[in-house]
């Protein structure tokens, strides 16, 4: 494939991301952690909660702990337990925030520039070095050929991703 239709692609493929965004913005539309982890249960498991160990699907979940648990082998996970976000300390909020300001820095440049970890660093109001981490995670997942675990939760006006399956 030409590097002009690569970068297309890539134009493309970020375009569609941020026609996707909530209208409201991700603050608005996902408005408490709850929310977000529904979201993501919602994307990684569309028939309800699946146990990582036995691959059971009777499940229940712990409320004070955020924690789903297996009824079978007692296992207990997270959301976002053995994904990209596998042990994050990070509130999911700031993670849905990240992606949405990567993916508006992006747009406002035609798709050309991925927005700078310290631009990242003070919209998120974190320090430099984790800025640089989230932006790592958020793009390895939301760039063309990225898992889109959290690409699919944040974009949620894109009931048939026109950019799944894109490969370069
Ligand atoms: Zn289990």
């Amino acid at each position: 494939m030409s590097e002009i239709n690569q970068r297309e692609l890539e134009r493309i493929h970020w375009l569609n991301m941020a026609l996707s965004l909530p209208e409201e913005g991700v603050a608005g539309y996902f408005p408490d952690e709850r929310s977000r982890i529904e979201r993501l249960s919602e994307v990684r498991w569309p028939q309800g909660p699946t146990c990582g160990r036995c691959r059971g699907t009777s499940i229940t979940w712990i409320e004070t702990r955020s924690l789903f648990q297996c009824r079978s082998c007692r296992h207990q996970f997270s959301v976002t337990s053995d994904t990209s976000l596998h042990r994050t300390r990070l509130p999911l909020g700031m993670w849905f925030q990240a992606v949405e300001s990567l993916i508006r820095y992006r747009e406002g440049f035609f798709g050309d520039f991925h927005m700078p970890a310290q631009a990242l660093a003070e919209t998120l109001g974190v320090q430099y070095v984790a800025a640089r981490r989230i932006r790592k995670v958020v793009l390895a997942d939301i760039d063309i050929g990225g898992q889109g675990f959290l690409r699919s939760a944040v974009c949620v006006r894109a009931p048939d991703d026109p950019t799944r399956g894109y490969r370069i």
